[in-house]
């Protein structure tokens, strides 16, 4: 019934049947007006006809979708009692043989599963018993019983035909259905066909997995409900075009993203697609595909947030920094840049490992934000780089700046252990020309400056400063170069023992025999070569040589050490014990011959992860020392505890030793304490022999100095082979 409901509907049945009693009507009233031999119309006749009209329009008027696709038979009984009256007043067997005939089609028609045959009993309640009752129409008999076999067989013809087509349309649509089911089942899409009738007409059972729905919950419900409960971010237009069926997919943009609400009530976000196949026998509506896209949307947000967002410490990355940057210079406003760069991080990171380096990192971003003005722009922009944008004048950002600089220095806890890592930082100030990434990368070349400097840990940018940065970064590729060709020599500055003024050791000096340009210091380049971490590779280089070179000289030197400098980076580069061995090892030359020599400022940074390295070298019987002694922190308190032999006292203490009788007191001081703690003290930068007899007379042990011996090559050092005798002489 609910097929033979779509194909013919309630209202085009009772149509056709209001259109074969419109027939019958004029029929009828023809008869009735031009029956031969009439005198006038016969009024029976009339109302008859009036009747059949009537019921005609009812036929026509009546919401018969509404009472349901059986109602319309009613019309049967109707029109045969009518035509049947009619007959028997006034008969006009032709037009009520085609009428019947009428009926008989229409019942097949229409009403394929009401037997024709069930037409009979009115046939002869109406057409023949008033043919067999009036003897005058008798003659019609025989044409009477054709037209009922004839109306009768046409029905129930048209009945079967009908019905057949329906039977194999349903097997078809069942088939398809299955069909589209079993395809459909374990889809990650869910597939919907909204019918022309605007209910779902189909829906998969993968809507069960994807949105909790059963397909009965959803099948057959109507499509202005479903799309205005369970979908959301339709148009008005769109819901109106699914509605109406013209619904046509935009070109090039098929597939929309919208919400639906799952069975348990939450939204969860769709793709649809949706493809009008109205026309198309097999779907016969808008077919649409529908995806949970939620997984995806949930991975977009985290790309997004990734893509802004610095995980570790929470603040917003280095993308995101110069997006805002941007932004504030585009507008005009006057913006400051901090940026700031940890010190020492690369240690705590190599001896604490990378956790206790990135809970270090999370600590120092609090730190900052803390400080930070409210409406400041915190970034971490990767490694141990952080900045700042501000909207303040540069001189309250350079102050900002150094009290960042000095809450980063104050030591952290992490896992019970003290770290302490100081910082550099670099402002500036937007201008004119308002170019943020300009902005950025200013701050960054005077945090740079400010890194190399030793007086300062914040410098405020000014345009000189990107020459000068310029000039660094040639000098750093220059250095890389250098360093692969070896484009080094070590000289060797004998260290005179005072008693006897013969040399007890020498110290390896570094210089770069630049082509073009003849020796470099080692001041022009070590800085660049520790800052840039070339300094691994070149120390290794000079480790080796300095070995090498050692291990060669005569017999009688045998008990002459090499001291050779370790910068602070090469110190805490954990590759350096290893270093140390090879070189001890290819060149033959025995551990006490060896000395490494350091500065305090490698002790500032991380005391306990010194003192374990020192203790390491000692154990392989190198002697240390430490260098340039008072002019770092010269804590007396740290000597004690560690491993060292040898104090080189700064050569600036003996300058102000000769003039100043106060100065001298102190020398004798850190000359005294250095024998208390059991060090051999040598004296650096001897230049004259009033120096010389000086430290003698306060009973340094060992000095170093252009008035002994210049540095040189090694072999040249046969030749600065002079006693202190000598020299005295000379001098006298
Ligand atoms: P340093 O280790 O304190 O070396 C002593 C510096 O004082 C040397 O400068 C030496 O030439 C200089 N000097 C020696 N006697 C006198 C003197 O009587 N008067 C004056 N005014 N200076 C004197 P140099 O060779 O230019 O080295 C400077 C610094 O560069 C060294 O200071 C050391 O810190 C560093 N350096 C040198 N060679 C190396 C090296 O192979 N590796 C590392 N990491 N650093 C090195
Ligand atoms: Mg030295
Ligand atoms: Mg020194």
């Amino acid at each position: 019934m609910v097929i033979e409901a779509e194909v013919i509907p309630a209202t085009t049945a009772a149509q056709i049947g209001g259109a074969a009693l419109l027939f019958g009507a004029l029929g009828n009233m023809a008869t009735v007006i031009m029956k031969p031999g009439s005198v006038g119309p016969d009024p029976v006749g009339i109302w008859l006809t009036i009747l059949i009209l009537v019921l005609a329009i009812v036929a026509f008027v009546l919401p018969w979708d509404q009472f349901g696709p059986r109602s319309t038979l009613l019309l049967v009984p109707g029109a045969f009692a009518f035509i049947g009256f009619g007959n028997y007043t006034d008969p006009s067997p032709y037009v009520a043989g085609v009428y019947f005939i009428l009926v008989g089609a229409w019942t097949g028609l229409c009403h394929p599963r009401f037997i024709t045959l069930k037409l009979a009993p009115f046939f002869a309640l109406f057409f023949w018993a008033p043919l067999y009752m009036v003897p005058h129409l008798d003659r019609l008999g025989a044409s009477t019983a054709v037209i009922t076999v004839v109306s009768v067989f046409i029905g129930e013809s048209l009945g079967t035909l009908r019905t057949s087509l329906e039977e194999s349309r349903r097997q078809l649509t069942e088939s398809t259905e299955r069909r589209l089911a079993a395809l459909t089942r374990d889809s990650v899409d869910v597939t919907f066909v909204f019918g022309p009738d605007n209910t779902i007409r189909h829906v998969s059972p993968s809507v069960r997995a994807r949105f909790g729905y059963t397909v009965e919950d959803l099948k057959e419900m109507p499509l202005d409900e479903f799309l205005r409960t369970k979908v959301e971010g339709l148009s008005a237009e769109t819901i109106e075009a699914l509605l109406m069926g013209t619904y046509v997919a935009d070109e090039g943009d098929t597939a929309k993203e919208f919400r639906l609400q799952h069975r348990s009530g939450v939204w969860i976000d769709i793709e649809a697609a949706a493809q009008n196949m109205v026309e198309d026998d097999d779907i016969g509506g808008i077919l649409v595909h529908v995806r949970d896209v939620t997984g995806r949307k949930v991975l977009e947000a985290d790309l997004q947030r990734k893509a802004f967002h610095d995980d570790l410490t929470g603040l917003a990355n280095r993308g995101a920094f110069r997006k805002e940057v941007r932004k504030l210079v585009d507008r005009g406003q006057e913006v400051s840049i901090i940026f700031i760069d940890l010190d020492g991080f690369k240690s705590v990171n190599d001896t604490g490992g990378h956790k206790q380096g990135d809970h270090l990192l999370q600590l120092a971003a609090e730190r900052i934000r803390a400080v930070a003005p409210p409406r400041a722009v915190v970034a971490r922009l990767g490694g141990d780089e952080f900045a700042i944008a501000v909207q303040l004048p540069v001189h309250t950002a350079a102050s900002l700046a150094e009290l960042l600089v000095t809450r980063l220095s104050e030591s952290y806890t992490i896992d019970e252990a003290v770290v302490t890592i100081g910082a550099s930082a670099g402002v500036s100030v937007s201008d004119a020309i308002g170019d943020g990434d300009q902005l950025i990368s200013d701050a960054d070349t005077a945090m740079y400056e400010a890194k190399l400097s030793e007086a300062t840990q914040v410098a405020v940018f000014d345009p000189a400063m990107r020459s000068r940065r310029l000039e660094h970064i040639e000098l750093r590729s220059r250095l890389r170069k250098a360093i692969s060709d070896e484009e080094f020599v070590l000289h060797f500055q004998p260290a005179i023992e005072l008693a006897t003024g013969s040399w007890v050791g020498v110290e390896s000096l570094v210089r770069w025999e630049k082509p073009g340009t003849g020796l470099v210091p080692p001041g022009a380049f070590i800085g660049v070569a520790e800052n840039s971490g070339l300094i691994v590779d070149l120390g290794r280089w000079i480790l080796n040589e300095a070995c090498r070179e050692a291990a060669s000289w005569p017999a009688e030197r045998s008990d002459t050490w090499v001291a050779v400098n370790v910068s602070p980076r090469q110190f805490r580069d954990p590759g350096l014990l290893t270093d140390i061995e090879s070189a001890l090892a290819s060149s033959g030359l025995e551990p006490r011959r060896l000395v490494i020599e350091i500065t305090e400022s490698v002790l500032m940074e991380d005391i306990e992860a010194a003192s374990e390295r020192l203790n390491a070298l000692r154990h392989m019987g190198i002697r240390l020392a430490i260098d340039d002694f008072g002019t770092g922190y010269s804590s007396l308190a740290y000597l004690q505890s560690l491993p060292f032999d040898i104090l080189k006292i700064d050569r600036s203490f003996v300058i102000e030793a000769t003039t100043e009788p106060s100065h001298l007191k102190l020398l004798t001081m850190i000359n005294r304490l250095g024998h208390d703690l059991g060090l051999v003290t040598l004296i650096e930068g001897i230049e004259t022999p009033e120096q010389a007899k000086l430290v003698e007379g306060i009973h340094v042990d060992l000095a170093q100095g252009y008035y002994f011996a210049r540095p040189a090559q090694s072999h040249d050092l046969g030749l600065c082979r002079q006693s202190l005798d000598v020299l005295a002489d000379q001098a006298g």
